[in-house]
């Protein structure tokens, strides 16, 4: 099954992705990840990243595009994927039609007041990518998964978790209504706890298996 996560930053793609990618073992896909690898190996690509999610910018899609076909021609891609963060925008919707068929779009639905205080309240672990919220630590500094070094992403400050709000009302949320009138799309309320919404995404996976 080729599946996407589609939701504004902070929705909890990423919980959930890990979530699925374990359950339904689909690999995990996830553009922000691939761009922050390249960052951190100063690549050339990362370099060129950098100067866009620095400012909450997206990266353009002939980059961004280019990425992801590489990615979904590998091996482990043939009996279907998850994508977390891609497609972005109808640009990348229209390439990834090109290259792939779809058959779910699950789309997690947040109250954007929750946002702001999600995302700048958030810590990564640096080794296995779980996310943490700073009042649910009690000052812990290490990853409860893997004992991993927890660490704040330099998006996730006000200013640019604004302008990231901004680019997905207007260039991610249509794609709502891009994938809607194919009739593929699976809305998630994502208020709740995490578990909760990944008992609402895993029952909607199992009656497609
Ligand atoms: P978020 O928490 O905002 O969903 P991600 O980890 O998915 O964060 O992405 C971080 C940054 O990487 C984005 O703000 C953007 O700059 C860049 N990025 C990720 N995916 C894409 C994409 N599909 N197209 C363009 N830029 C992207
Ligand atoms: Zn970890």
């Amino acid at each position: 099954m080729n599946i996407i996560l589609l939701g504004a930053p902070g929705a909890g793609k990423g919980t959930q992705a890990s979530k699925i990618s374990d359950g339904f073992s689909l690999p995990h896909i996830s553009t922000g990840d691939i761009f922050r690898e390249n960052i951190k190996n100063r690549t050339p690509i990362g370099m060129l990243a950098k100067s866009y999610t620095d400012q909450g910018l997206l990266v353009p899609d002939e980059v961004t595009c280019q990425i992801v076909e590489e990615r979904l021609g590998r091996e482990d891609c043939k009996n279907g994927y998850m994508l977390d963060g891609f497609p972005r925008t109808i640009a990348q919707a229209e390439a990834l039609d090109k290259i792939t068929k779809v058959d779910l779009v699950i789309n997690i639905d947040v109250d954007f007041s929750l946002l702001l205080d999600r995302l700048c309240g958030r810590r990564v672990c640096k080794d296995c990518g779980e996310s943490y919220h700073i009042t649910k630590l009690n000052g812990e500094t290490k990853c409860a998964r893997c004992s991993g070094e927890l660490y704040q992403r330099k998006d996730d400050n006000p200013e640019t978790v604004q302008s990231r709000l901004d680019v997905y009302k207007a260039q991610t949320a249509p794609l709502i209504e891009y994938y809607g009138k194919k009739g593929i799309v699976f809305n998630v309320e994502g208020n709740a706890a995490p578990e909760a919404v990944y008992a609402a995404i895993s029952a909607k996976l199992n009656a497609l298996k």
